[in-house]
Parts: structure tokens; sequence; C-alpha cells
């Protein structure tokens, strides 16, 4: 029989050789359970899959103030894409920003995000991504009178340009306008209230989201094209191999299967300056 001593050893040992290999991998927390019981096994076993989704950019992640309801092609793809890995499955939103996406997803809170966030190779330190689903790409947003037309006369002193904290969209306009007063909003909502309110000059961020925005508005216009790549791609924590593979089929299956086709001419076939059918491809 093993003595007390020896059994109380043996459990410091295992658990500094757990802290040992944490330390070396630089993850912070090492749960047995993480390694077992992965994201995808939960969404199998409580029929439930919690998606962030923006809730303030209209034709990806919109809320509904009269319905109540999250809109967008964003949310349409948690729903087919949910309903590919579980059929069982009831799909649940929660509402993220570009700032607390990650930070979210990494405290359990969500198991997946899809809010127009591009992948990127920093991000991919942190979270691992799907194949990408959608291509965006960086442009700019101003008001019809306005003297800036695209990023390059944005590169000036008196230029007051608004991006969202925690987007690409404000790390890449700092390269592409570094001259430019570079001013950072904690949503789109509030980016839009600024611009129209005259805060700012420009509006920057993708495509899509500032098309959505000027549709709303008669004296507001995306300007200049786009001058990045943005490929959004769906968000997961590490160590989800199941889930990874998994949503990636699920992405091949809705594009196969003409169900993709459908939803961006939903969303973006009446959008002037995007081209439905070139995105659908
Ligand atoms: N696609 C960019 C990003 O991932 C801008 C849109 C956003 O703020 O979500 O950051």
């Amino acid at each position: 029989m093993k003595s007390r001593f020896q059994v109380v050893m043996k459990t410091v040992l295992a658990a500094a050789a757990v802290t040992l290999f944490a330390g070396a991998t630089g993850e912070t927390v090492i749960h047995a359970d993480n390694v077992k019981n992965e994201t995808y096994d939960r969404v199998m076993k409580t029929d439930r899959m919690n998606w962030g989704v923006k809730g303030d950019t209209k034709l990806m992640g919109l809320m509904n103030i009269k319905s109540g309801k999250l809109e967008g092609f964003d949310v349409d793809m948690a729903k087919e894409v949910t309903k590919r890995i579980n059929p069982d499955a009831k799909v649940e939103y929660t509402q993220i920003t570009s700032g607390t996406r990650v930070p979210m997803l990494l405290n359990g809170n969500i198991d997946a995000i899809i809010a127009t966030m591009s992948v990127t190779p920093e991000r991919q330190k942190v979270v691992d991504f799907s194949d990408p689903y959608f291509d965006a790409g960086q442009s700019i947003m101003v008001k019809n009178s306005s003297k800036y037309h695209n990023v390059k006369d944005l590169n000036t002193p008196k230029a007051r340009v608004l991006a969202v904290q925690g987007s690409t969209s404000i790390d890449e306009i700092k390269d592409f306008a570094p001259k430019s007063k570079v001013v950072g909003l904690q949503d789109y909502a509030t980016a839009l209230t600024a611009l129209k309110a005259g805060q700012g000059d420009a509006l920057t961020t993708d495509n899509g989201i500032l098309y959505g925005m000027a549709a709303g508005s008669k004296n507001l216009e995306v300007r200049g094209g786009t001058f990045t790549n943005e490929p959004y791609g769906v968000a997961m924590k590490k160590k989800n191999p199941k889930l990874v593979k998994a949503v990636n089929k699920a992405i091949k299956d809705i594009k196969s299967d003409g169900t993709y086709a459908k939803m961006v001419q939903k969303w973006f076939g009446s959008v002037k300056g995007m081209d439905w059918k070139e995105l659908a491809k």
C-alpha cells in the first residue's frame, strides 16, 4: 500500500509536469477538459451553438429593432453552418464588437465568431480560422460634399478618419494614410453617428459594411474602391480541430449546393457598387 506521502508527492509531481508543459508551450492554462471536451463535442451533446455576431452592421449582422432579431449575411451563415454540423442544434447569437469578439471567444462566452472578421497572421496566433467564406476589402465612406475622394487624399494632418477599435481597418489606415488623424471608436454605430455629426471626414472599414451604412443615408457615399483584401473567416478557440473541420465542411457544402449564391444575392443583390455575381463565385 502506498503511503499518504507517496500519493501526495505523485499528485504534486503530476501537477508540476502539467505546469512545465504549460510553460513550454506558452499557454496560460491547459485543462485536461480542453483536450478531451472540444467545443464540437459540446455542440453535438447539448444541441446548442452560440455564435458571436455583429449587431450594428447592416447587411452582415444587425439587430432589427422592430422584430428583435439579428439579421444579415453572417447571421444566415451561422444558421446554415450550424444546421450542417448538428441539424438538431439551436442557433444562439451573442452580439459582439470588433474589440470584444476575441476576448469573448477566449473566455468561453461564445463557441465561434462569424462577424466580418478578416483572417490575418496576427490573429492566427490567438485563434484558429476556418477557410475564408467571403471576400471583402477596405474602403472609405464620406459625405457627398466631401473633398476627399480616395484613401490617398486622406493622407494629410487635416483629415480626421474614423475607425473602430479592434478592427484591421484601424491598423491599415495608419499605413495607407499615415499623416491623417485616426480616431478609434467603440463600434460601427458610434462611428457612423460621428461621421454624420461631422466629427470625422471619413469612416474607413470594409466595403460591405460601408455600403450597408450608406444605403440608409442619402448624403453618404463609398468612394475610391478597395485598397486591401479582407478574407472573412469563422474564428474558433485553438485546439478545436474537430470544430474547424466541421465548419470547413459546412462552408464547402453551403457553396456547392447553391445556398451561398442565394445568400449573397439576398443581401448584396441590390447593393450598388458590390458585384454579387462575382462574390457568389
Ligand atoms: N474585416 C475587418 C476586421 O476584421 C474590419 C471589419 C470589422 O471591424 O469587423 O477587423
